[in-house]
């Protein structure tokens, strides 16, 4: 479903060039759960933004379901994004204006989906994700863990093959932080991809597969291990 090849992104500020991306050559198969693991400025979320055709790579080949989309312009990876990825964000992302209901109605207007088979879906969701009585409510009226668990539903409804969650337990408690993970890996059983960055060890343990970077690069888990001990 996804691969790279010798993915690489450089970020050039003023005179100063970062490598952030170096050379990283990956495969995620249709149903996995991935986690993506690795320091502080290790490259993750350049890495979840390519793979979320949110930017291009400066070099290196990103193929989705065997199409090379890393030179698509910004018109046309949004076009291809719309029907096939879905981000969850550590901040949570939700539109402050308005409600539960109509933050998750979002990717189904832009798929110009009819307004009765919209409200089928966003119901069907809401309740999926336990929250379909705080439908009229707004974001800043809800918990983090609330919040988070609209920002899932959001992601899913369009049915997307791929969800790319980047610290989706970043800003939640413990308690909150597990009830995501298993909305998560329940999602992940009923069929769609997972990519998860995340620097927490609780978390990567839902996934079925971890994949570490350090330093822009894919490495062993030892490495990673030796990396995180000096
Ligand atoms: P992580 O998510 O693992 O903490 P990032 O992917 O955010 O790491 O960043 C990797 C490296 O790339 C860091 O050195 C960061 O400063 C740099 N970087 C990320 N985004 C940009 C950008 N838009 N412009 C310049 N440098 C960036
Ligand atoms: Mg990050």
């Amino acid at each position: 479903m996804i691969k790279t090849v010798n993915l690489t992104k450089r970020f050039r500020t003023d005179e100063i060039e970062t490598t952030a991306l170096n050379n990283v050559s990956i495969e995620v198969k249709p149903g996995e759960f991935v986690a993506v693991m690795g320091p502080s400025g290790c490259g993750k979320s350049t890495l979840l933004n390519i793979l979320g055709m949110l930017d291009n790579p400066t070099d290196g080949a990103y193929l989705f379901d065997g199409t090379d989309v890393s030179k698509y312009r910004e018109g046309k990876r949004t076009q291809y994004r719309k029907g096939n990825i879905q981000f969850v964000f550590q901040s949570f992302n939700l539109i402050d204006e308005l409600n539960v209901y109509e933050n998750v109605e979002l990717p189904l207007l832009y798929l110009k989906i009819s307004s009765s088979k919209r409200k089928e879906m966003v119901m069907d969701i809401l309740d999926r994700m336990k929250i379909g009585h705080r439908k009229k409510h707004f974001p800043q009226q809800l918990s983090g863990g609330q919040q988070q668990r609209v920002a899932i539903a959001r992601a899913v409804v369009p049915n997307p093959k791929l969800i790319l969650a980047d610290e989706p337990t970043g800003n939640l408690d413990s308690k909150n932080g597990i009830e995501v993970m298993n909305l998560l890996t329940e999602l992940n059983k009923q069929g769609t991809t997972i990519i998860m960055v995340s620097h927490s060890q609780r978390d990567a343990a839902f996934s079925h597969r971890v994949i570490n970077l350090f330093d822009g690069q894919v490495v062993t888990e030892e490495v990673a291990r030796q990396a995180v001990a000096v």
